[in-house]
């Protein structure tokens, strides 16, 4: 455990925790030699788990040569060769790549973007972003704003940006006995017209989602023809689509890009976790042509800028993983991999009191817990059940990525499973096995403390 005299101003400063000291395969170890099974990747970040020597190597190679130059001076040979990867394989019209250093600073550039987009195009009056309820696109003051995840707005609300949001789309809970997923699907697309309308449909500049929800809703998949309606009110009224695959995309869920599945291109997308695999901060911003060509036409610049866009050594990681993701094949491996965790889940949990539901594609699962699987009730929140079970997969040996307020930010618990795309059959069945007994361990503790 970390000193208590620690000086790391840490996320929790009540409790310890164990200190990291190396990484190989699906595993860290921590300094008193106890190995974790890491089944989210962090949160759903290393995507080829942890000391790659493939991924290493460039990285060396490239400190060697170049570690950093800054991009009002310079570009770099292994920018252009990663921007020219991403947009070989980015969704049709992409052309180009706006590079960062994680997801929220993907978020607030695309923000700024969408905004200065209607500026170069003669439509300053566009001023409103649309977003939904319980998603998350980082914690920055634009990003949070976006995100609807009450709990963690709440304080911070007096300095975010005004943006309305709609119903996310959570088949589990809101969609009716009567309605067929696509039905349900077309509900929320009407309500989102409707919430355009209200607003004034040319003072709307973007809608912004992530393509499968993450972690605050803990992997939330959209029906079918949802996001197809939301492409095509956006193109009628003239509004940018954002999708932010900062946890959802790069591969994890069985296509580069989740986008790919619902058949629908964004005008910005963005990106950074799988990106780069944790071995450097990196993010994204993939652009449409005519967003940049607007920008081109218009004032030649975009008006945004940090000290470490585009860093030298957090390319050549990025550039490094991609490659090793194409090399060998991995993509297909998450859709084979995915498969078999969806039966090991469903098998340990398809039929558990406490789970009441099972959700997520590829490598990306989520399991939503409940005090009562008919009625769906949670559990109450005073039990830190989420928070329960990650102490007690910690001290199993797996690491996975629990949160709580699933429901509305407040109530309800998921645990989210990003396992890396190199973990084999036998792995993934371990994982579900300490999850399980972590799982029941939890709730156990949570039953004791109802009797006591
Ligand atoms: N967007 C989404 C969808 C995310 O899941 C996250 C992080 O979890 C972010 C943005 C923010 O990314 P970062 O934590 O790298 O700033």
């Amino acid at each position: 455990m970390n000193a208590p005299s620690t000086r790391v101003f840490h996320r929790q400063l009540r409790h310890g925790l164990p200190v990291a000291v190396s990484g190989k395969g699906i595993t860290l170890t921590d300094a008193q030699g106890k190995v974790y099974l890491d089944a989210s990747g962090g949160a759903a970040v290393s995507c080829l788990g942890h000391g790659h020597p493939d991924v290493v190597a460039a990285m060396h190679a490239q400190i060697d040569r170049l570690a950093y130059a800054h991009t009002s001076f310079f570009t770099t040979e292994v920018a252009e060769e990663l921007a020219d990867v991403l947009i070989e394989s980015a969704p049709a019209g992409m052309t180009h790549a706006y590079f960062v250093s994680g997801g929220s600073e993907a978020v607030e550039a695309a923000l700024k973007m969408a905004r200065q987009y209607f500026v170069e195009i003669g439509q300053p009056q566009r001023r409103h972003f649309i977003a939904r309820r319980q998603s998350y696109h980082g914690n920055t003051l634009g990003a949070l704003a976006v995100g609807g995840n009450a709990w963690r707005r709440e304080q911070f609300k007096p300095l975010l940006i005004d943006v309305t949001h709609v119903s996310p789309c959570y088949e589990y809970r809101d969609r009716r006995a009567d309605e067929t997923p696509e039905q349900y699907g077309q509900r929320l697309v009407a309500e989102l017209e409707e919430t355009i309308a209200r607003l004034g449909a040319d003072s709307v500049m973007a809608f912004v989602a992530e393509t499968v929800g993450g972690a605050t809703a803990g992997v939330l998949t959209p029906v079918p023809g949802y996001f197809k309606g939301v492409r095509e009110l956006c193109d009628r009224h003239g509004i940018l689509l954002i999708l932010d695959e900062v946890m959802c995309g790069m591969g994890r869920t069985g296509t580069l890009h989740a986008c790919e599945q619902e058949g629908v291109v964004p005008d910005l997308l963005t990106i950074a976790k799988g990106l780069g695999g944790g071995y450097q901060p990196i993010g994204a911003v993939l652009a449409q042509g005519r967003v940049v060509e607007a920008f081109r036409k218009g004032s030649g610049l975009f008006q945004h800028g940090h000290t470490y866009l585009g860093h030298a050594v957090a390319c050549a990681a990025a550039l490094a993983v991609q490659r090793v993701i194409q090399r060998d094949g991995l993509l297909q491996q998450v859709r084979e991999r995915g498969d078999h965790l969806q039966r090991l889940l469903t098998q340990a949990f398809g039929s558990h009191p406490h789970v009441g539901d099972i959700r997520g594609r590829g490598l990306f699962w989520g399991i939503e817990l409940v005090r009562e699987r008919t009625s769906k009730q949670w559990f109450d929140p005073v039990h830190k059940l989420h928070a329960s079970i990650k102490s007690k997969a910690m001290a199993g040996g797996v690491l996975v990525y629990p949160m709580g307020g699933t429901v509305d930010g407040r109530c309800g618990d998921h645990v989210l499973l990003a396992p890396p795309f190199i973990s084999t059959e036998a792995e993934l069945a371990q994982i579900v096995e300490r999850l399980a007994s972590a799982i029941d361990l939890a709730v156990a503790q949570a039953d004791e403390a109802l009797t006591a």
